[in-house]
């Protein structure tokens, strides 16, 4: 177990392109100690999520998961799961605007249009393929983690610069009206 440090903003790794990862590295020790590494940064950091790049490694793993997250109380549960080589894409039209947050942008969230329905096709850990559809903030948040594999920060999709804001702001002039919106989003979409 270790919890790495984490790339801000700014270091130009976090601007790379990351690579697959083949199945025989997937098995051995050092892939499987990232993933490890990877979910105890997410924890300490009370992240949702975390890709490897955020600590450093240019290899298309993150992670996600979502259980009362102090960060983003509206979120509905995700389990932890492991997405090695992921794929997603949108299934329609639909898009909605979240607030994000990021682990690697410290103190800062601003206003991203994300899909509302994407198809995430990954192997988990253990080389195991799957093809789901996830809908809402469960998205968002793995249309945000997949992000960073391909060197893009949520910052670069921020329609309006304006709606940026610190976390100490956040809580003062936007939290009541923005937990309302998500309050009424989850209770449309379910997720
Ligand atoms: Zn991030």
């Amino acid at each position: 177990m270790a919890v790495r440090d984490i790339l801000h903003v700014g270091n130009p790794l976090l601007r790379e392109i990351s690579r697959e990862v083949t199945r025989e590295e997937l098995a051995s020790p050092q892939m499987q100690q990232l993933i490890d590494d990877l979910i105890d940064t997410m924890h300490a950091a009370n992240g949702a999520g975390i890709a490897a790049p955020q600590v450093g490694e240019l290899v298309r793993i993150a992670t996600v998961e979502v259980n009362q997250n102090p960060r983003y109380p509206y979120k509905p549960p995700i389990p932890l799961t492991i997405v090695v080589n992921p794929i997603i894409e949108a299934i329609d039209d639909e898009q909605f605007q979240n607030m994000e947050g990021c682990l690697s942008v410290p103190n800062m969230r601003g206003r991203v249009t994300r899909w509302v329905n994407v198809r995430l096709r990954y192997w988990d850990r253990h080389g195991v393929e799957h093809d789901e559809v996830r809908r809402g903030l469960a998205a968002s948040t793995f249309q945000h983690e997949c992000d960073h594999l391909d060197g893009q920060l949520f910052l670069d999709k921020v329609d309006d610069p304006r709606s940026l804001t610190t976390w100490e702001m956040f809580e003062r002039f936007h939290k009541e009206s923005f937990f309302e919106e998500m309050r009424q989003f989850v209770a449309r979409v379910g997720s």
